[in-house]
């Protein structure tokens, strides 16, 4: 059964709000408590202390020099990220499950591909994150806030270590399962 909010007007759950319960998830839709967090961004230079993203003219971008000069600035609102949003609010578009012996002996490069993948996704979209990755020794589980980030992480360890990737996008919603194993 869904655990979470029920949405209005609707007693069925869509596959991307079963599957999310499966991982979890306690929020999936919310009500904007600012226009911007809809996608009307907000103008001015907003900066994110958490994960030090900015936003200038509406566009969020990477920028660690120019965030260390803004955090001091006159004038710049400190604001929480849509990206760091999402992990508050637990909105996942991705789930990735990877499991092989040889994680066990490769945990160091394993956990250090996982967060390379996040580095590299952010750079063209900073609101491509890992919410959680959890190790369970030769198994690594791990939650993405964009479908994007998931299928890099799974591409990147068939690149790496070969063996078998299945992506599975839900049809019609933004989410995606990705599972690779060797
Ligand atoms: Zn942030």
């Amino acid at each position: 059964m869904l655990q979470g909010i029920p949405l209005p007007g609707r007693t069925r759950p869509t596959a991307r709000e079963i599957y999310r319960a499966e991982i979890g998830e306690k929020v999936d839709e919310c009500i904007p408590r600012h226009r911007w967090e809809k996608g009307k961004d907000r103008p001015g230079t907003l900066i994110c202390p958490r994960c030090h993203a900015i936003s200038v003219q509406k566009r969020w971008f990477l920028d660690e020099d120019r965030f260390q000069k803004l955090s001091t600035a006159p004038g710049v609102q400190l604001v929480i990220c849509p990206g760091c949003l999402r992990i508050e609010r637990q909105m996942y578009d991705g789930v990735v499950t990877l499991r092989s012996h040889l994680l066990l002996r490769n945990k160091a490069q394993a956990l250090a591909m996982i967060r390379h993948a996040e580095d590299r996704a952010r750079i063209t979209n900073p609101f491509s994150r890992l919410a959680s990755v959890v190790d369970h020794g030769d198994e690594i589980d791990i939650l993405t806030t964009t479908c994007w980030l998931a299928e890099q992480i799974g591409k990147a360890f068939h690149h790496a270590f070969q063996g078998q990737l299945e992506l599975q996008p839900l049809s019609d919603e933004k989410f995606v399962r990705v599972y690779w194993r060797r």
